[in-house]
């Protein structure tokens, strides 16, 4: 049994994950089985029909789902439209994960400093995962400081990309992998990764394992590898 864990995708069966959280748009109903993330993210925002009350109420409904098990993506993003209206949705998402007992995934573009403060500031019990990171080692150590966790994706397999010289330099325990939109399969991003950890595949996934049922009781157990 394969014993990957995606923690943030766009499609289903992204390779051979056993355990795969799967990004939704807020007009999809959630099916009945497999784990999902929904949330208002912030390019949505920008759109001309963007109507927040409803947006808000059919995400409410969504999260009220069991299997929902996180909210997300949610975030900001400097490079697209109104960075203040960004603000104001992000942080009544943040409200309502606290509120629904909802773990974050995090969409952060240029924008890590404003994420920091808003943790401090609302000081949040629920866990927040900054998703698609590709950050220095410096950049890794002063959001860890601040509790927050960090999903690794397709940029652990380019040289040139930040990430790919810092993970060996990130403490494990903050560490998740993740496929996101790259139609890869999630085995590779873990193979990536064990290769510039120089770690074997079988104690990197078991490492983020135990990293995914610390913040997750999902009932599951680590399957035999
Ligand atoms: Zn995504």
């Amino acid at each position: 049994m394969t014993r990957f864990i995606n923690i943030h995708t766009h499609s289903t069966g992204s390779g051979s994950a056993f355990i795969e959280i799967i990004n939704m748009g807020l007009e999809q109903p959630c099916p009945e089985h497999g784990l999902y993330s929904y949330g208002i993210h912030p390019w949505e925002i920008e759109k001309i029909d963007f109507q927040e009350e409803m947006m808000f109420s059919i995400l409410k409904e969504r999260l009220a789902m069991p299997n929902v098990v996180a909210l997300g993506e949610a975030g900001l993003d400097k490079f697209h439209g109104d960075f203040e209206r960004q603000m104001k949705v992000f942080e009544r998402q943040i409200v309502l994960a606290e509120n629904l007992k909802k773990p974050m995934i995090l969409h952060a573009a240029r924008s890590n400093n404003e994420i920091i403060a808003l943790r401090k500031k609302h000081r949040p019990k629920q866990p927040w995962i900054l998703h698609g990171f590709n950050g220095t080692e410096q950049d890794a150590r002063q959001l860890i400081s601040h509790g927050i966790y960090l999903s690794v994706g397709e940029s652990l397999l380019h040289p040139d990309r930040k990430i790919y010289k810092a993970l060996r330099f990130i403490d494990l325990d903050y560490i998740f992998l993740e496929t996101d939109v790259a139609e890869i399969g999630i085995e590779t991003v873990y193979e990536a990764a064990a290769k510039l950890l120089e770690m074997d595949l079988t104690a990197l996934q078991t490492k983020i394992f135990s990293n995914f049922a610390a913040l997750w009781n999902t009932g599951k157990t680590e399957p035999a590898s």
